[in-house]
């Protein structure tokens, strides 16, 4: 097998290996990048399966990764897209309280967003129905101009596209297999790299392992499924959020109003059964369910971060009765009857810490002179995407 020599070798086309590929051919123009990916299209997972919400930065604490790099993620994205013409839906975000203890914690969230950078405004309800007539919310509702909505796939092509104009090499049907002291093993041939950096999203975690890395951590994976709302375009105009558990890395069923105006439904937080389990027998492998639910079994009976209701909870979700039901305490009116399919659901690629057994809540980056591992790079990672690629370069690069 012919070994290739090279400077950067990232293993995943997701948007996040993607945007580090495209931060680094930026400032050194001329060195050899290769991204891989074991799929045939670039973003076939995670980064192709979200919302493609652009969020603001609202939830997350202060000090956080998340909080850092969301609102200037949302605009460099928005650039990026102004640039080449990719569609943008900027028809902001309200979250929503349904009683006195939820409003509560949206003050909360106020606080939050503020401290954050993003701009957040605190309405009244008749000021909400300016927004969306339809909305229904207890006594106030935040609202975020800035989020927006895209099309992730629309978005992740354009990125190859860039990659490709500046000489980047993006290698689909090529795998990851090993990596052994600067030398990184695909199922096509070997490279022998100054770097080598894991942006595997779903399979991240085992890439780490490989070289030494996360062992501290194992994927869990969470399964988010949509339900399309067909009746009338109209009846929703912007993204509808409640207000969310803060001790979860979840956002809570919403209304998402995609970049063509569509309404959807989701995502759902449904524990998987294996990392690649979107529909029926998909990407199954015994063994690594047999590894999931063994840990899924030990959260359940320790009951670790409340996994055992949010098991219950989720698993009804499966049900289009009750994630309609979930979803309709947010506005005032929806016909049942007027939701069409299930559309294409997504797998969040969650870090379980296994000796807290809690879900790990940020961004994790690990690393030595030899290899970066990009670990949690869940929501809100599509939109952190480019601020987040330069923080890892100006750290660890
Ligand atoms: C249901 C859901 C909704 C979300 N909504 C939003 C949202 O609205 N806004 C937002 O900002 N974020 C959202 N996110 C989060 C966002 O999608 C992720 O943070 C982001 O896509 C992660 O990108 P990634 O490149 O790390 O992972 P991925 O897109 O999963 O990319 C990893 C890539 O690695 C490849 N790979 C894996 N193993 C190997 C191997 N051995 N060899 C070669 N290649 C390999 C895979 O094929 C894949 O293409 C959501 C996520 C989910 C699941």
């Amino acid at each position: 097998m012919r070994s290739e020599r090279i400077e950067y070798l990232i293993a995943g086309a997701g948007i996040v290996g993607m945007a580090l590929a495209l931060r680094l051919i930026e400032r050194n123009p001329g060195s050899r990048i290769v991204v891989i990916d074991k799929e045939s299209e670039v973003a076939k997972h995670a980064s192709g399966r979200n919302s493609g919400v652009l969020h603001s930065g609202i939830y997350y604490v202060a000090e956080s990764l998340k909080a850092k790099f969301t609102m200037a993620g949302n605009r460099a994205l928005r650039e990026f897209c102004a640039q080449r013409g990719i569609r943008v839906n900027q028809c902001g975000k309200l979250i929503v309280a349904t009683n006195a203890a939820e409003l509560e914690k949206l003050f909360e969230l106020e606080k939050r967003g503020k401290a954050n950078g993003a701009t957040v405004e605190l309405l009244s309800a008749s000021d909400a129905e300016r927004i969306d007539p339809n909305v229904r919310t207890y006594q106030h509702a935040l609202w975020s101009p800035l989020t927006a909505t895209v099309s992730p796939s629309e978005v992740a092509l354009a990125f190859k596209a860039e990659l490709e104009k500046r000489g980047v090499a993006v290698q689909l049907n090529e795998r990851f297999l090993a990596y052994r002291e600067g030398e990184v093993l695909t199922s096509l041939r070997s490279y022998r790299v100054d770097r080598f950096i894991n942006a595997a999203g779903l399979g991240a975690d085992r890439i780490a392992r490989e070289c030494g890395f996360g062992k501290e951590y194992t994927i869990i994976p969470f399964k988010g499924i949509y339900l399309k709302y067909d009746k009338n375009e109209t009846d929703i105009r912007t993204n509808i959020y409640p207000v969310p558990d803060l001790k979860k890395p979840f956002l809570e069923v919403h209304f998402t109003k995609t970049v063509d105006g569509h309404i959807k439904i989701g995502p759902t937080a449904i524990p998987a059964l294996w990392r690649e389990n979107y529909r029926g027998l998909s990407g199954f492998n015994l063994l690594e369910m047999l590894g999931i639910l063994s840990w899924e079994a030990k959260l359940f009976l320790w009951n670790s971060f409340g996994f055992r209701d949010l098991a219950f909870t989720e698993l009804r979700k499966y049900d289009r009765r009750f994630l309609i039901r979930s979803a309709a305490k947010l506005v005032k009116h929806l016909d049942p009857q007027g939701f069409g399919e299930f559309t294409t659901p997504g797998i969040r690629a969650q870090l379980l810490n296994r000796s807290s057994n809690l879900l790990v809540q940020d961004f994790v980056v690990q690393a030595d002179r030899h290899s970066v591992h990009i670990l949690n790079a869940v929501s809100p990672g599509f939109t952190c995407s480019l601020p987040f690629a330069e923080y890892v370069i100006d750290k660890y690069l």
